[in-house]
């Protein structure tokens, strides 16, 4: 069994993200606020663009800055480094030490030219001055945690020889090699079929509890989140809109927009061929963020306040925030529909 505790190993304060590009400055990122405590599984969820993965780079700071810059805010790691006040140099120590990150396609970020056996080790010889042959050996014991047959001899082989499904594992191994405080997983299971996503997910899970490892999931997917995570963060427009643990996300939703996003999931209690809903409408141009709810021009419950004040955060219970007109005080009392509640079960 997993145990979190409840001694943050990241607490993101308020962080703005912009990109300068030839059109103006996009805000991609508008006062981001999360906590992630040790041990635990948070997934940060929304449609693509909401500015997720720029939150998880930023954190890893692997966005270039120029064009990107980090406007605001805080990142603070184990209680100790802000990172986003780190050097390039100081943090490139962190990354290979202390993080681990895990991206969608691991084609683009394996080195097809290097045995995955010396990738493996790269880090442990450079990070952790691991002798050349203890590292090898290390590898070899990484590719056998992550489930890849015949380890001794898989090490030996490039990237290319290994299937999909084999090259993210070899991507987890790497990311893990160094025992990091924090893992970033970017969309891990996207670019893999049905099966061999339900494996990495359980990979995941049973290295986390394993490990014990604080985890961060991007993802667009709430059926991987109700596997894998404890908390929930989603993001809309480039701001957390609802935060809970996953539990409340799935049972007691608060925001429109998730229960947008929940219509999505498919659940095996319902006829398979039940329609999933995508949510009509695209998410606003960044460029110039609207005023007011920026899911107000989705939204089939938008107030005329809405169009004019950006909501606060109200707090639901102790873990559980949302910010939407909709639960304030004076507001119509709107339950999140039916059809949405419950899809963790998917
Ligand atoms: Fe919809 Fe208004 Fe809530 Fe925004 S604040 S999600 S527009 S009801």
């Amino acid at each position: 069994m997993t145990k979190s505790s409840t001694q943050p190993i990241l607490e993101v304060k308020n962080l703005e993200v912009s990109f300068q590009t030839y059109a103006g400055e996009v805000q991609a990122v508008r006062g981001v606020t999360f906590t992630l405590n040790k041990g635990e599984a948070l997934a940060i969820v929304g449609e693509s663009g909401c500015g997720k993965s720029v939150t998880a780079q930023t954190i890893m700071r692997l966005i270039p800055m120029p064009p990107g810059k980090i406007k605001n805010g805080e990142i603070l790691f184990d209680g100790e480094h802000d990172l986003a006040k780190l050097t390039d140099k100081q943090m490139e120590q962190v990354r290979g030490s202390e993080m681990g990150m895990i991206f969608q396609d691991p084609m683009t970020s394996l080195n097809p030219t290097m045995t995955v056996g010396k990738q493996i080790a790269e880090g442990l010889i450079k990070h952790q001055n691991m002798p050349k042959e203890a590292a090898m050996n290390q590898a070899v014991e990484m590719l056998k945690l992550v489930g890849i047959p015949s380890p001794e001899s898989r090490v030996k082989q490039y990237p290319h020889e290994f299937s999909g499904g084999m090259r993210q594992r070899v991507m987890i191994a790497i990311a893990l090699a160094c025992s990091p405080k924090l893992l970033i997983a970017d969309e891990p299971t996207t670019a893999l079929d049905v099966t061999i996503q339900a494996q990495i997910i359980e990979l995941m899970k049973d290295l986390q509890t394993k490990t014990n490892a604080s985890i961060i999931l991007i993802t667009h997917d709430l059926g991987v989140v109700a596997d894998l995570a404890q908390r929930v963060v989603v993001m809309y427009a480039g701001k957390v809109v609802e935060q809970a643990t996953v539990e409340e996300l799935f049972y007691e939703p608060k925001h429109p927009y998730t229960w947008g996003l929940l219509k999505s999931v498919p659940r095996l209690d319902h006829d398979s061929n039940e329609d999933l809903e995508p949510i009509p409408g695209t998410p606003p141009d960044l460029f110039k963020p609207p005023v007011g709810c920026a899911f107000a021009a989705r939204c089939p419950y938008a107030m005329k306040i809405c169009l004019e004040k950006d909501p606060e955060h109200t707090t639901v219970s102790d873990s559980h925030t949302a910010a939407c007109w909709l639960l304030h005080e004076d507001a119509p009392k709107v339950e999140a529909p039916v059809e949405v509640r419950g899809r963790k079960h998917a």
